[in-house]
Order: structure tokens, then sequence, then C-alpha cells
């Protein structure tokens, strides 16, 4: 299955379970515009290289299109696709004013020189010039693209307010950076609330150690949760006490490659084991937070958590989430538990529009009240209507999107 099946089968079930429109649910299983193309550039040893590169326009009801640009080998039409639509749902819940979409190059930015990444990324804003703009797409990073490639993307285009994403110094948000991270801690806290568990004491594993997974597990520990297993792409690493200094790893990690790498240099006690291995260790709350389709049928029956916090985009295929459904394994789902990335993009296209500069804090603050008020709606729909989290999601989205296009 790739995403854009796992996306369509979700959209499709949810909207029978939920009674959606059958004519809603088709409309949102297209998308407004397709941008295919390839990209030739010039390699520092003077030969030419291919590059194939997409941006899906999904709907723009809500206000301009918005979503990632990701550069990864695996990059396919069929995940933009899916991401798109994602995008779509996720800003209608977290109630900013965009639409959805998504973008990527298939490449792996480790082979290209600074030089030649620069040269790509130029190249691909030529293309993308007649679609995108402040008011009608608005691009940011996703895997593998950062502040450096959102500020080439402004300039070539002509205008901040194009991208955002951005370091602080081109007319980036504070707290952008640990936005989705720290977004997705603030909605677990609200999602336990609901069930009245207190967080302190409560376990947690983190798969995926980049932006969004070591914030999450920054957050954790400081809400007193006990961080017992983290991820890369090449092993997981477990200790029973907890980790306690996530920056210390993620620095040491940055040196060195890996996280095995980094606990050995820092002489911290703890097990190494296989990539994988992540999904068999035995905690309350399990986050997946690196890419899509992590828990499938393949390795669903070896989870032992209580609650699945999706800060990956995708992670879950249908066929997995009806096993944890069936285990009332509480899903906080990806359109609702990631989408504080997307609010503070949305903070710094504001900012950058209105000649306003706001603190972390005064960002940070925005974006729990922001997240919390959209777990308290989804949850309150899931109750009324016996839905689970990601049913519930996705009913708010659609009356959302459906009072945006009745309004014209
Ligand atoms: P990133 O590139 O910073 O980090 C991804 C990490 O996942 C890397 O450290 C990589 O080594 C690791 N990884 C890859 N394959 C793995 C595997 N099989 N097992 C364990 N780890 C693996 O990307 P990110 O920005 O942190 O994004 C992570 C996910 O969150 C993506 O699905 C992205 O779409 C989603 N997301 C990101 C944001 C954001 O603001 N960055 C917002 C919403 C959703």
């Amino acid at each position: 299955m790739n995403p854009w099946q796992n996306a369509e089968q979700t959209l499709r079930r949810v909207g029978e379970k939920a009674n959606i429109k059958a004519e809603i649910i088709d409309i949102l299983l297209k998308h407004d515009r397709k941008i295919e193309t390839t990209l030739s550039i010039a390699l520092d040893d003077g030969s030419i290289k291919e590059f194939n590169a997409y941006r899906m326009q999904h709907n723009n009801w809500r206000g301009p299109y918005k979503g990632g640009l990701r550069y990864h080998p695996q990059v396919s039409l069929d995940e933009i696709k899916a991401l798109s639509m994602w995008m779509t749902i996720k800003n209608a819940i977290i109630d900013v004013p965009f639409g959805g979409g998504k973008g990527g190059i298939e490449v792996n930015p480790k082979d290209l020189s600074k030089a030649e990444l620069e040269r790509l990324t130029r190249a691909f804003t030529r293309e993308l010039t007649p679609f995108i703009g402040p008011d009608k797409d608005v691009p940011a990073p996703d895997v593998n693209t950062n502040g450096e490639i959102m500020k080439w993307i402004a300039d070539e285009y002509g205008d901040k307010a194009v991208v955002t994403g951005k370091n602080i110094e081109d007319g980036g948000a504070e707290g952008r950076t640990e936005a989705t991270g720290y977004g997705g801690v603030y909605a677990l806290l609200a999602v336990l609330e609901s069930m009245d568990i207190k967080p302190s004491g409560l376990t947690a594993s983190v798969q995926g150690f980049g932006n969004v997974g070591t914030y999450a597990a920054e957050s954790m520990i400081e809400q007193g949760i006990k961080v017992v297993a983290l991820s890369d792409s090449k092993n997981t690493i477990y200790s029973a006490t907890g980790f306690s200094d996530i920056m210390a790893l993620v620095n040491a990690k940055s040196r060195l490659g890996s996280l095995a790498a980094a606990v050995k240099e820092l002489g911290i006690g703890c097990d190494v084991l296989a990539v994988d291995d992540i999904f068999g260790i035995k905690v309350d709350i399990l986050t997946p937070a690196a890419l899509e389709m992590a828990i499938t049928s393949e390795n669903v029956d070896k989870i032992d958590a209580k609650i699945i916090l999706e800060l990956a985009n995708g992670p879950t295929t249908p066929a997995a989430e009806k096993v944890l459904n069936d285990k009332k394994i509480v899903i906080i789902p990806d359109v609702l538990a990631n989408s504080g990335g997307v609010a503070v993009s949305y903070y710094e296209w504001y900012q950058n529009r209105h000649d306003e500069k706001w603190t972390k804090e005064q960002a940070l603050d925005k974006l729990e009240g922001q997240m919390r008020m959209a777990v308290s709606e989804v949850v309150t729909i899931a109750k009324e209507l016996d839905l689970t989290l990601r049913e519930a999601a996705y009913v708010l989205a659609v009356r959302r999107l459906e009072a945006a296009r009745l309004k014209g």
C-alpha cells in the first residue's frame, strides 16, 4: 500500500463511519492542481543531472495552499498527493486560514554539495513561481529541507512571505523549530486530561530523532514523562530509567552520525537494539515521528502501548489501525497531533505580512491554547458521535471545509 492508497482508504472509511456526504468525500479525493516537472541542474563537475519534482495543490477553500517541500530519494507523486490532502484536513482542524498543498524533489540531498542544492532549489522555485505566492500557495520545510532552503526560495521568488519555516534572521518565527514536537505534547497533555490521566510517571518511546522527535522527547521529559526508548534510521536505544539530556544527544548525534555512537561517546548506559525493536518496547505512549507507514500489519502485534501519538504524517496503515482500535489503544491522529508546525507557520506568515515580531513565549502560549482548543473540539465530537479521535478530527475538518465552501 502506498501513502495515497492509505489516505484514500482512511478518508472513505471515516466518511462512511461518520456519515459524511459522499459528494464532499469525492471532492476531497481530488486535487486542484498537479505540478510535475523535471529539473536539470549543472553539478559542480560540469555534468548535467535531472531530478523529478512535484507540487500538489489539493484544496484552497479555507485559504492559500500550504504545506512543506520534502527532499528525499523516495519522494513520489502518490506520497505528495497524500501529504497535500492531509494538509487540507490538518489546517482545518487547527483552524488556520490555509488550504492544503505539498511538494518535493526525488533527491538525496546528502549526495549534493551546498551549491548544487541551492541551484536545484532555485530551479524548482522558478518552475513554481507562477503557482505560488503569499496569497496563492505558501511552501515550508519538511523532511530534509530547512530554513536555508526556504531563504533561497524567498530570494528567488522575491518576497519572504512566500514561504514559512525561515531562519529567524530571514523573517522566520520564534518557536517554529520547536512547534511540531512541543505542539504534539500539548495535544497529548490535553488528551490525557480528557482521560483523567496525569503525565508524570508515564513512559514513552519516540521513533525518529529529527526535528519533531527530539523536541517532543525533550518536552515529554519536562512534563515528567520517562522517555525510555529512542530510534533513528539505524538503531533503537533503550534505557529503563529513561533518557534525560535530549539536546546533548542531538549534538552528539549530529557530530557522530548516529544515536548508537552518541550514547557511546556520552557514556550513557543503555541497550542498543535493532531499528524496528522500538515497536516491541512496552510503554504508555508510543510516538512515531519518522516517516509514513511505520506501524503496519507486520509490526502492530508487537505494540504494547496505551496511546499512539502520531507526530509523523500517515505513520499507521489502515489495517494496523484496525488492530489498534480493536485493542482500544488510543491514537492521537497525525492531522491533530502534528498540526503545531503549521499553526506556527501561520504565525510566521501573519507576522511577515503585518510587520510584527512575536517572542517565542508569545508564540508557544498561543500554540498551546490553539492545540488545546482543537483537542477539545475533537474529543467532544468523538464522545457525541462515538468515534475514534481520527474519525472525529476528520468530521471537524469536513464541517469547517464545507462551511468555507458555502461562504465561497
Ligand atoms: P527530520 O528529517 O528532521 O527527521 C526524521 C528522522 O527520522 C531522521 O532523524 C531520520 O534518521 C529518522 N528516520 C528515518 N527512518 C527511520 C526509521 N525507519 N526508524 C527510525 N527513525 C527513522 O524530519 P522531521 O521534520 O522531524 O519530520 C518527521 C515527520 O514529521 C515526517 O513524517 C514529517 O512529515 C512530519 N511532520 C513534520 C513537521 C515539521 O514541522 N518538521 C510538521 C508536521 C509533520
